[in-house]
C-alpha cells in the first residue's frame, strides 16, 4: 500500500528539543510514533496554532508561527505519557537500524495506516509515500490499534491527503463523502462476483460509466458504486418471461464455453439492452436468466 515508509516532513520530540535539541533519524520513519527516550508522541505541527513545522533552524526554539516554546510543551506532555505497546516496540529500530518487525508486519501496518486514514472508502488505494497530514503519529497509533484490537478501534476523521490527486479531480464540488463511493476495477469485479476479464468486456462496451473515461489503464479506472448499483438494480429478478422457455447462464455455462463466448459478453448485452435478461438472484450478478429463443439468435450473432 505504501512504497516508502520514510516521511519528508519534520517531526520532533518536544522533551528532547527542550533538553538537548537534536533529531533522531528514526523520527523520519512513518512507522514510528514516539521518541523512545521519553515515550512522547512526535509532533509534526504545533498543538497550539496547528501550523505545520518546517525544516528550519528556528525549529530549535519552538513554533515559528505562534512562538510556543518547547519548554512549555514539554512540561505539559510529561504529565501524561502512556507506555509503548509491544507492536510499537517491534516497529522501532535500534540505533544501528536493526528492527524486530518482519516485512510482512510492515506490509500489514502500511495497509492499516491507509485504512485508518480513509476508514470508509471501498477503494484501497496504494500510495508512493506517506503524505503529510496533521499529527501523523496519532494516525499511526490508530492504525496500530486497528491491528491490536480490530473490533474496538476509535472513530477517526478521514484524511483526504491520502486520496491521490487524480481522484480528487473526479469530485469537482469537493464533496469528501463522494470518495467513499469510488470503486476500482478489482473491487468492482469482486462486487459483481465475476472475473476481471469479464468485467473488462463490459467496461470496454461502456456497460458501466467510468468516472475517468479517458484513462485507458484498467487498473486506474474508477467507478461510482451508486451509479453501478442503480444500473444493476434495473435488471434484478422482476422480469416476466410470459410462458417462454428460459435458461439461466453463469460464467461456466456450456452454452457459452462451447462457443468460446465469455460471460462478460452476455452481461454487456443485457446491460446495454441488446439481449433481454435479468439477474434471478438479488445481489448475485454471476447468474443471468434469458429466453432460450433469444439466446439462440444472440449466440448466432456472436459467431
Ligand atoms: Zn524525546
Ligand atoms: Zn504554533
Amino acid at each position: 500500500m505504501l512504497r516508502d515508509v520514510r516521511i519528508d516532513f519534520p517531526r520532533v520530540c518536544q522533551i528532547c528539543f527542550d533538553e538537548d535539541p537534536h533529531m533522531d533519524w528514526r523520527w523520519g520513519l512513518g512507522t514510528v510514533a514516539r521518541c523512545d527516550k521519553h515515550n512522547a508522541l512526535l509532533l509534526d505541527s504545533c498543538p497550539n496554532c496547528h501550523e505545520k513545522y518546517q525544516w528550519h533552524t528556528s525549529l530549535i526554539k519552538g513554533c515559528s508561527n505562534c512562538g510556543l516554546a518547547w519548554q512549555q510543551l514539554a512540561e505539559e506532555t510529561k504529565l501524561s505519557i502512556p507506555a509503548m505497546s509491544p507492536i510499537e516496540k517491534m516497529l522501532l529500530p535500534d540505533e544501528s537500524g536493526q528492527i524486530a518487525a518482519t516485512d510482512s508486519d510492515i506490509r500489514n501496518i502500511c495497509r492499516s495506516l491507509v485504512r485508518a486514514a480513509r476508514p470508509y472508502d471501498i477503494l484501497q488505494e496504494s500510495l508512493q509515500r506517506i503524505p503529510f497530514s496533521h499529527m501523523h503519529s496519532e494516525l499511526l497509533l490508530n492504525a496500530l490499534e486497528r491491528i491490536e484490537s480490530p473490533w474496538t478501534h476509535s472513530i477517526v476523521t478521514e484524511r483526504n491527503e491520502y486520496i491521490r490527486p487524480f481522484r480528487r479531480k473526479l469530485c469537482l464540488d469537493n464533496d469528501t463523502q463522494q470518495y467513499r463511493f469510488h470503486i476500482g476495477y478489482r473491487e468492482l469485479a469482486n462486487h459483481l462476483s465475476i472475473t476481471t476479464t469479464d468485467l473488462r468486456v463490459a467496461t470496454k462496451a461502456n456497460a458501466f460509466p467510468r468516472l475517468n473515461p479517458r484513462v485507458t489503464n484498467v487498473r486506474d479506472q474508477i467507478f461510482d458504486l451508486r451509479v453501478v448499483n442503480k444500473i444493476l438494480h434495473k435488471f434484478e429478478g422482476h422480469l416476466t418471461m410470459a410462458n417462454a422457455k428460459s435458461v439461466t447462464l453463469s460464467p461456466r455455462s456450456k452454452a457459452l464455453t462451447q462457443g468460446s463466448i465469455s460471460y462478460g459478453h452476455v452481461l454487456t448485452s443485457v446491460l446495454n439492452q441488446e439481449l433481454v435478461g435479468y439477474f434471478p438472484m438479488e445481489g448475485n450478478y454471476s447468474l443471468i436468466t434469458v429466453k432460450v429463443e433469444d439466446l439462440d439468435s444472440w449466440l448466432k450473432d456472436q459467431t
